[in-house]
């Protein structure tokens, strides 16, 4: 042993602190992946980087036809299948077919979500409700099902896709802001609950990302657009070396720490100054359409939907909205 990395030495010590902090990989190969939500965006791409490490991927969604055309191009065995997040039945029916077809579920990944960009007192009550049963009841369902067989077999990763709108309040879209809160409560309450048992737990946090979903919406000043690759490989190295929280990208993390300390007056200044304040104030509703009605119904409109009732210079809506 050198001399340096002695016990009781400072550089020893620093050495096992590092040994400790960096756990070796654990490999994805063979194991079993079942992500909601995931015949298209971040779901499709997290889908598609485990896939490539040698995972057995079955992808659930409400567009069943969607999640079977693109589980087939994935490499190795994959499924592609239907389902409800919303419907305990279709969850159950999900992880049954999973376990069926591709063996005893390793992780779970509660990523199906949708987003509603209005105004607080503009959005419908069943929207609002279906956002709440889809971003939050979805993933309580979800870990409902798949935790226990974990813990009889005492191993297993579920990991929970929030947002960065589980930290920070977001003008113009606070209904799914309420959820992410809640599915990064949840998740570090149940984290504590799952001590010992041998099952991890994680919750991601990316930002603005490259999806239908954030269509119409652009980021603040030096805020760059993840791009669904990035969220990808953050899975990947999440399942490798587990971690609780994630952040895409992880220099996120520090930002979203500092803030999390200063007074309420700096932080706000701070939003101004990054322009997070107006991250989505300029909504180009025009180019959301699409995305609005698919997320209200579940499905994509079968035509282009009319564009918004207002004069085209009006298109371009202020509301105030930061980064997810
Ligand atoms: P997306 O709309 O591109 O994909 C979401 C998928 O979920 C769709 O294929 C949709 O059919 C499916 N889905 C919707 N409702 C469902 C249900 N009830 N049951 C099963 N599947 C259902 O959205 P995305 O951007 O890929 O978002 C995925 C997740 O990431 C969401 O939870 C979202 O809140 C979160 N997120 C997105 C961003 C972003 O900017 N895109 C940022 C942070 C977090």
């Amino acid at each position: 042993m050198a001399r340096s990395q002695r016990p009781g030495s400072l550089m020893g010590v620093m050495a096992i602190s590092r040994r400790r902090s960096k756990p070796p990989r654990r490999p994805l190969t063979g194991r079993v992946v079942a992500i909601t939500g995931g015949a298209r965006g971040l779901g499709l791409a997290m889908a598609r980087a485990v896939a490539a490490r040698g995972a057995r991927v079955s992808i659930g969604d409400l567009d069943a036809e969607l999640a079977a055309a693109e589980a087939a191009k994935l490499p190795g065995d994959a499924a592609g299948l239907e389902l409800d997040v919303t419907d305990p039945d279709s969850f159950k029916r999900f992880l049954d077919a999973t376990e069926e077809r591709l063996g005893p579920l390793d992780v779970l990944v509660n990523n199906a979500g949708i987003m509603v960009v209005l105004p607080f007192l503009e959005a419908e009550e069943s929207l609002t409700r279906r956002e709440i049963d889809i971003n939050l009841h979805g993933v309580i369902t979800g870990m409902r099902l798949a935790l226990p067989g974990m813990q009889r077999r005492r191993t297993g990763h579920v990991v929970n896709i929030a947002s960065v709108a589980g930290k920070v309040g977001v003008p113009g879209e606070a209904v799914y802001v309420a959820t992410k809160h809640a599915v990064v409560g949840l998740s570090e309450a149940v984290r504590v609950e799952l001590r010992g048992t041998g099952v991890e737990l994680s919750v991601m946090m990316p930002g603005l990302a490259n999806t239908e979903l954030a269509s119409g919406m652009s980021a603040g000043r030096g805020v760059k657009i993840v791009e669904p690759q990035e969220v990808g490989t953050a899975l990947v190295d999440a399942l490798e070396r587990p971690r609780f929280e994630i952040y895409v990208p992880a220099s996120l993390s520090g930002l979203l720490r500092l803030a999390a300390v200063l007074p309420r007056a700096a932080r706000d200044a701070m939003n101004r100054f990054f322009q997070t304040d107006q991250i989505a104030t300029k909504v180009d509703k025009t180019a959301r359409a699409a995305y609005a009605a698919r997320a209200s119904s579940g499905m994509p409109p079968a035509e282009p939907p009319a564009p918004p009732s207002v004069e085209p210079e009006a298109q371009v809506t202020e509301v105030e909205v930061q980064p997810r």
